[in-house]
């Protein structure tokens, strides 16, 4: 196995590591956020070990889609009629720590904008 393919989120998708799985199907995987900055955080993930939306390009156009009505469908899932957030972090000054594509969803509380 190359290196690429064994993230931290790769290992949840193999369930080397546990996580509590609200979604899966054969191109993604939402579960929940480890450590929750909102009531609800979720994270929408590509199985493909993708570092992050900076190595996207036309090949991932309908991934980038389907991640992104994935996470529509948790929302409705969760029923978060009162609204949410969605956040990729990009590389060292977006925040990313985890160098695996992945979406959040953040909601259950007013978020501030703009975010720190
Ligand atoms: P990033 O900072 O890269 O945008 O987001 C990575 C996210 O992964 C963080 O919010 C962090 O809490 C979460 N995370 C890190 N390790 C684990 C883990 O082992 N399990 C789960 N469920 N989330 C994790």
């Amino acid at each position: 196995m190359s290196q690429s393919q064994d993230t931290l989120f790769s290992k949840i998708v193999r369930r080397e590591i546990p996580a509590d799985i609200l979604y899966e199907d054969n191109l993604a995987i939402a579960f929940r956020d480890i450590h929750p900055q909102a009531p609800t955080h979720v994270l929408i993930v590509p199985k493909e070990p993708i570092a992050g939306l900076g190595e996207c390009g036309p090949a991932q156009h309908a991934l980038l889609g389907h991640l992104l009505l994935t996470l529509k469908r948790v929302a409705d899932q969760l029923q978060l009629g009162n609204g949410y957030r969605v956040v990729i972090n990009q590389g060292q000054d977006g925040g990313q720590t985890v160098p695996h594509l992945h979406l959040h969803l953040l909601a259950g509380r007013p978020l501030q904008w703009p975010p720190g």
